[in-house]
């Protein structure tokens, strides 16, 4: 018999299979509370429990969490890059930051990804497989207990589409928020897409308080879709008709993430349109000067231009941010890192 991925379970599941093994259902708890507040990686540590139960939990289930195979120290400003083995020996990266108002951690929903988009190191060998809701939040887990710290944010900003991952995706949320384990707060989490339009319109319908962003990238779909593929797919009048509908039901405002390639999508032009496009939409912009990744021939715009195409979002309203950029001396911008170790 296959063992069950218990760290997946919701609370329900995990207590009707502790019923199916005939344990009292006061061990619900205690065994949950081990897997999700006290991030245990082993049955072995479950200390209230007698010997032959966590054996028996050992016969019958597998807690599929992460082990730390790198982990790579910035000298300028101790963000952290981790890079984690899974159970069938794939490779993904984390990377926790540290702000004044506590610890990020940015996390993998995929191994890999298939969305193509050319900047980006994650993508160029394609997806291998979706992360459980397991493998997510052992990457939290793990580099909280690795640093002994509180992670209280955490962005679906690593490796991965998350919306290409949906049901894993939500049970993650479901399983991170939950007042027994974790219980981060839902407006601590933003969730990152590439524009898949059918995942937003699920995500709308369960209303919740995260911060959505929309990897947008470019204002028409001629830049859009040399940028992208995924916008061949869903062009930007679906993906920003979306968009609106989102802020409209849930309120909350969306993070349009840009990130500015040198003569790509930078001109002035660009920006006008970009103003255009997005009024009406309860927005924010922020600028990422891009990471310059080897394999892809994008460059990074130069200061004065992101500062000009920043002026003009401006004059029009819209709150601005240029991405502060934490551990470049790391890899720490996505897939690099995963890449790089496995040509070694
Ligand atoms: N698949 C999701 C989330 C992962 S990528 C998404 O596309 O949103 C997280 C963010 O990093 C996205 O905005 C992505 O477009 C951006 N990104 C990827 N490669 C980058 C690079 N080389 N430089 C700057 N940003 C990059």
């Amino acid at each position: 018999m296959e063992k069950r991925d218990i760290l997946s379970m919701s609370f329900d599941e995990l207590s009707a299979a502790v019923k199916e093994l005939g344990e009292p259902s006061f061990r619900n708890k205690q065994i949950y509370s081990w897997l999700h507040s006290s991030c245990v990686t082993s049955f072995n540590e479950m200390t209230n429990l007698s010997k032959a139960l966590r054996q028996k939990l050992d016969d019958n289930f597998v807690i599929f969490s992460v082990s730390i195979e790198k982990k790579l120290i910035s000298e300028y400003d101790d963000t952290q890059k981790y890079l984690f083995r899974l159970h069938d020996g794939e490779f993904i990266e984390s990377v926790l930051m540290k702000y004044k108002y506590g610890y990020t951690l940015c996390v993998s929903t995929q191994v890999g990804c298939r969305m193509g988009c050319k900047f980006c190191a994650s993508t160029l060998d394609g997806v291998v497989r979706n992360l459980t809701a397991a493998e997510i939040l052992a990457q939290i887990y793990v580099a909280q207990r690795d640093n002994n710290i509180k992670i209280s944010h955490v962005v679906l900003m690593g490796m991965g589409e998350p919306l290409d991952n949906y049901d894993n995706v939500m049970r993650f949320l479901e399983l991170i928020t939950d007042e027994q384990g974790q219980n981060m707060s839902m407006r601590h989490i933003s969730l990152s897409t590439c524009g898949v339009v059918p995942g937003i319109y699920k995500l709308m319908e369960k209303d919740f308080q995260l911060t959505l962003s929309v990897s947008l990238h470019a204002p028409s779909d001629e830049i859009r879709s040399s940028m992208m593929p995924v916008n061949k797919k869903w062009n930007t009048d679906e993906l920003l008709t979306a968009c609106k509908k989102y802020t409209d039901k849930t309120r909350r405002r969306i993070s349009f993430e840009y990130a500015m390639v040198s003569g790509v999508n930078d001109s002035d032009d660009c920006a006008r349109l970009l103003a255009k496009r997005l009024r009406g939409i309860l927005c924010h912009v922020n600028l990422i000067p891009v990471n310059e990744v080897k394999e892809t021939g994008c460059k990074r715009s130069s200061k004065e231009r992101i500062e000009s195409f920043s002026r003009i979002l401006e004059k029009n309203g819209f709150a601005v941010t240029v991405r502060r950029k934490l551990g470049s001396d790391i890899n720490a911008s996505c897939g690099q890192l995963r890449r790089n170790s496995k040509k070694t």
